[in-house]
Parts: C-alpha cells; structure tokens; sequence
C-alpha cells in the first residue's frame, strides 16, 4: 500500500498521464491530515506549474454598480435588504470606469473584470458596458476583459463579445444541493443557463464558488466536477466573508489548511484550468496565503467589490517572494478555452458531515473591513 507520501504524488502522476481523479479521491484531498497536508499541496502544484509554469495571472476588478441589488443571495452585501455599509452607487461613466481600470493594469493586472450588481443588465445597460470594453481595449489592446452583469437575456452575450469581452464571469456560488440554502430569488439552473449563454457566444466562461457557507465536503466536491463537465475556463475560489447586516453575518468555519485542501482539490478536478484565489483570501488563508500561489495560478490584486483586501504592492510582493512572475500581457490573447466533460459530476452525499470549525484559538472575530476607496469615490484605488 502506498505511503501518504507517495499516495498523493501517485495521483498527480495518474492525472499527468491524462488520467483522471474521482469524487472519493477528491473527498480524501478535503479529508486529509494537517501532517499530509504540504503533500497534498506538492501534488496539485506539480499540476500548476505543468500548465501555469511560475506565471501568476493577476485581474483587477471594477465595480461599475454597487448594492441595490433586488435578488437576496444570503452571503452578499449588495443583496436585497442588506444592511452592511456598503458604497452604494449606480453606473460609473465610461471615463470613470476606464480610470478606475488603468490603475489596476498600471499594477500589472492583465484582465479587468467589470462587475455589475443586478439581477442582470438591461439591453441599454449592455450598450453602456460595451462602450467601456471598447474604450478599454482602445486605450490598451492586450489587456483581457471580462464582464460579470448578472443574468444574461438572449443576444446580450454575442454583444459583448462583438464589443471586444474576452470572457464573462458568473459564479455557480455553491452546489446545486446547497443552493436553496444561499438564494431564494433565482435557482442553480438559472446561474447555469447564464454560464452556458456566455460560453456558446464565444466568451471564455468564467465560473467558480464561495467555500465556507455551510456546504459539506461532499457538496464542495459535487462542485468541482459540476465545473469540469460545464468546460470552464477559470475558476475564482472566494472564501466566504461574513458580512455584518447580511443572513450569513458572523459565518466563520473555514481555516487556513482547509482553505489550501479546498484550492488542491479544485486544481485535482481541473488541472488545466485557471483557478483564481478570490475574495477573503486574505482573511481565511493567513499566512498560507502565499502557498495558495502553488496551487492556484491567479488572483485579483487590491480591493473586491466591496470588501478591501491588503495593498496591491504586498499581493505583487507575495508573488515575487513565491519565485513566481506576474503573466504579461500579449494582445495576442491568453484565454484558454476547454471542451467540456459531460456527464462527470458525482452525485451529492446526503447528511453528510459540514467543513470542519476551526478550533476557538485559531481566529479572532474580525469584522470585514468595506471599500471606501477606488471605483465610486473620490479616494485613489487599492491597486
Ligand atoms: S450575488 Fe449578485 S445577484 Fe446575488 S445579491 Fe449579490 S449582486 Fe445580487
């Protein structure tokens, strides 16, 4: 029987012969020991850096529209009935916006991802974004841009992409099993419909999750193979932030080796595809955070939609001191795009066992910390 040592690097060797990893294996990696665990990071790294090298992908993102959203996602503070003090304002203009995107590609950001709050955009709306891409692209040509508007009606994604969008982001949030427990306004199948629309007008899609709202393992797993079969291109991991004045307020189970297990056990299921760490890594990996970078092959530098993250120059510094190089960008496009996998997602565990809490000592109560610089204010951006 194998070792734990060579149990993990076993299964990497399998998936670089182009094998394959199974929900079971897949649950192992989340179920594994705090003494296996830099095994377990040696093994998905090796699948990072076959397909990455020492490249970081670094995106920056600008909310174009904050809050005032009617849908009620349970862990959003731009949802219906939010009460966290968020900046709330409607669209940026053009010269705003392109402003607001320059700062993020003057830090080394070579996609920018225009988010707007929303059920989704109206056909005026996708005309207001559209005019932003173009300026963008016009100003600088091999930067990547993807747009993140919410639900798409039929032809607005063959808009933006005539516009000049490389991709367009809608996170599937949690698994399907899960996602009546996060959102009571719209369904798992409208998110997918959504991702599927981006992904037949040309766009790379671009669709990930938010660990630590009450999902089991099981469910985490059930995920992951949801986005291998839907032929994602990349795949942002946010970490929940439990935002004061939202249903999910004081939410705080993950710890730093689950948040690493979740990341290797995302590039497991998907060793080719970009996996991007997101919103909260800052506050549930700690000081891990910089080997999340052996795992995932990108991140978003500075602040989120709502939230801050740490200064943009240590996000570049923790790169540099990783060994490992900001991507440039080409103009000749970096989008990888993959076939999709039907029919490789597992069924979901009934009753079974939530993510671990961590220990009492292991984290202080830490409130969120709101943007009140960049996009929508007068204050220069955390990028
Ligand atoms: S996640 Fe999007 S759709 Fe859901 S409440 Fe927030 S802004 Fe609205």
């Amino acid at each position: 029987m194998a070792t734990t040592t060579t149990r993990w690097h076993e299964l990497a060797d399998r998936i670089l012969d182009g094998g394959a990893i199974d929900a079971t294996e897949a649950l192992a990696v989340l179920d594994s020991s705090d003494a296996e665990l830099m095994e377990v990071v040696a093994a998905a790294s090796r699948l990072r850096f076959e397909h990455f090298g020492n490249k970081v992908k670094v995106n920056y993102l600008v909310n174009l529209k904050s809050g005032l959203c009617p849908e009620d996602c349970f862990y959003c503070s731009q949802r219906l009935n939010s009460t966290a003090g968020i900046l709330r304002y409607t669209w940026l203009n053009t010269e705003e916006a392109v402003t607001a995107a320059k700062a993020g590609i003057a830090a080394g950001a070579s996609r920018v991802c225009l988010v707007a709050s929303g059920t989704g955009p109206s056909n005026r709306e996708v005309g207001k974004v559209s005019d932003i891409i173009e300026a963008i692209k016009s100003d600088t040509p091999g930067v990547e841009v993807c747009a993140c508007l919410g639900a798409l009606k039929d032809g607005q994604a063959e808009k933006l992409c005539a516009s000049g969008a490389d991709a367009y982001n809608h996170n599937l949030n949690t698994a399907e099993s899960h996602y009546e427990e996060i959102c009571t306004t719209h369904t798992y199948a409208d998110r997918e419909h959504t991702v599927s629309q981006a992904h037949g007008a040309g766009l790379s899609a671009c669709s990930g999750f938010i660990a630590g709202m009450g999902e089991t393992r099981e469910q985490l797993v059930e995920l992951a193979f949801d986005l291998r079969a839907k032929g994602v291109d990349s795949i942002p991991v946010n970490f929940l932030l439990p935002f004061d004045g939202t249903p999910l307020e004081g939410v705080d189970t993950l710890n730093p080796r689950d948040c690493l297990r979740i990341l290797a056990m995302v590039r497991l299921v998907n060793p080719g595809t970009e996996v991007r760490m997101a919103a909260g890594r800052e506050r549930h990996l700690g000081h891990l955070q910089g080997m999340g970078l052996f795992i995932a092959n990108s991140l978003f530098l500075g602040d989120y939609l709502t939230s801050e993250g740490q200064p943009g120059a240590e996000d570049l510094q923790m790169i540099a001191d990783a060994g490992l190089e900001v991507l440039q960008m080409d103009g000749a496009g970096q989008v990888p795009h993959h076939p999709a996998t039907p029919g490789t997602a597992p069924a979901a565990v009934p009753g079974a066992a939530p993510v671990t809490a961590p220990a009492a000592h292991e984290k202080q109560e830490k409130k969120v910390a709101i943007r009140t610089r960049g996009a929508g204010t007068s204050e220069p951006a955390n990028a």
